[in-house]
């Protein structure tokens, strides 16, 4: 594959960029400001026609291939601004496996930024063994009633909708009994209280208590006990970094680290420097097969893996050469800590490339 942009790539990063030049920085704030202004910084990105370029302009977006995506992602890592707002699950999720009726209500909301979601998967005693998840939704009449308890759920404060996965049939063996559905967060019987991360954010996700909650049966995704089906095309994109974005990103805090540097820590540099300019070669090759429409499965857990290695390697260098002095070098390590337990723990993707890829009887 030639990497060089065409004219009209090369066209749309110029745009791209003197418009980041000149806004990139009002949003580039850290901690609990930079998530307050996320659903701006959506907006406006899709507003200039830099967001949803790849999806359908029936739904909004722009329908050109996905290289356009990756000069977005480029382009964003190098102006330092905050990345692509990652709602790539919803779309997919429920544009596989949501109805018409679902998919022109909520597909365009999603992308345009103007309504805002979270995903209700997690709960207290089912994380990595989602499929044992309590939660119930329960016919009644035109409506589900649900009853149960999430944690971990990003966004979970601002959010208008909740992706939620809810056992419909009590009788039904683990993940055949579950179901997913579009729930409105602002209603009598959902309560949202948040979590404090260890970087000091606040507001960045939650605990959400159903209780009583109501949700129109035709809202449910797909049929009753397609719950897993949903969750499973759902996380297989929360896996891939199917594009570049995350590279650049750790290449970009490489550079700032070598440029910052003492000469002490030369080690965890280097190592850095060399896992993230490996997974940019890696990612590279995954664009290369997604644009000849190759689509991948378990193989998203082996990308999640290495993306988690790449991003742990740099917030240890960024610790080494930071300390816990500088905020932003500090957050960057502990924020890269999350990055083997969200989506999946690092555990969980090597029973998979051990059971799916490798076919070792795990
Ligand atoms: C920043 C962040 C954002 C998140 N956002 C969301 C969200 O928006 N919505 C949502 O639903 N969830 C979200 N999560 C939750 C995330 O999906 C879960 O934390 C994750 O799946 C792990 O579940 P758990 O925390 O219950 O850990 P557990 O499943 O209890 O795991 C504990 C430890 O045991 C290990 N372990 C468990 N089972 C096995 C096994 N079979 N083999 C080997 N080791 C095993 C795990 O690897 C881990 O080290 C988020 C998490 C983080 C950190």
């Amino acid at each position: 594959m030639d990497f060089r942009d065409s004219p009209q790539e090369a066209a749309f990063r110029e745009r791209l960029r003197s418009w980041l030049s000149l806004h990139a920085k009002e949003f580039s704030s850290s901690g609990d400001e930079y998530w307050t202004r996320q659903a701006e910084w959506h907006r406006a990105l899709y507003r200039e026609g830099f967001f949803g370029l790849s999806w359908p302009r029936e739904y909004g977006g722009q329908a050109l291939p996905a290289v356009y995506d990756v000069v977005v992602d480029e382009e964003l890592a190098r102006a330092g601004a905050p990345p692509r707002p990652s709602v790539g699950y919803l779309v997919y999720g429920i544009g596989r496996h949501g109805s018409d009726a679902l998919r022109r209500r909520f597909l365009p909301g999603i992308i345009d930024g103007t309504e805002r979601w979270c995903q209700g998967f997690s709960e207290p005693g089912a994380g990595s063994d989602l499929a044992s998840l309590t939660t119930t939704a329960t016919r009644e009449g035109d409506n589900y009633v649900v009853q149960g308890h999430k944690i971990w759920t990003s966004y979970s404060d601002v959010a208008d909708w909740c992706l939620l996965l809810a056992r419909t049939d009590p009788a039904a063996r683990r993940h055949r009994g579950l179901s997913a559905f579009v729930i409105a967060m602002k209603q009598p019987g959902v309560q949202q209280r948040p979590l404090r991360m260890m970087n000091g954010v606040s507001n960045e996700f939650g605990q959400v208590f159903f209780d009583g909650a109501t949700v129109p049966a035709d809202r449910m995704v797909g049929s009753p006990g397609d719950g897993w089906a949903v969750a499973m095309t759902v996380v297989g994109h929360e896996r891939e970094p199917s594009t570049l974005g995350y590279a650049a990103r750790y290449n970009k805090l490489v550079r700032t680290l070598l440029a910052r540097h003492d000469g002490s820590v030369t080690e965890e540099l280097a190592w850095a420097a060399i896992q993230a300019e490996m997974l940019t070669h890696h990612v590279r090759r995954r664009l290369s097969e997604q644009l000849d429409g190759v689509s991948h499965g378990p193989e998203g857990s082996l990308d999640k893996l290495l993306m988690t290695w790449v991003e742990q390697s740099v917030g240890h260098a960024a610790l080494a050469v930071g300390g816990t002095h500088d905020p932003d070098l500090f957050s960057a390590y502990l924020y890269s800590r999350a990055q083997s337990v969200m989506g999946g723990t690092s555990q969980i993707q090597k029973n998979i490339i051990a059971s799916r890829i490798l076919g070792l009887g795990v």
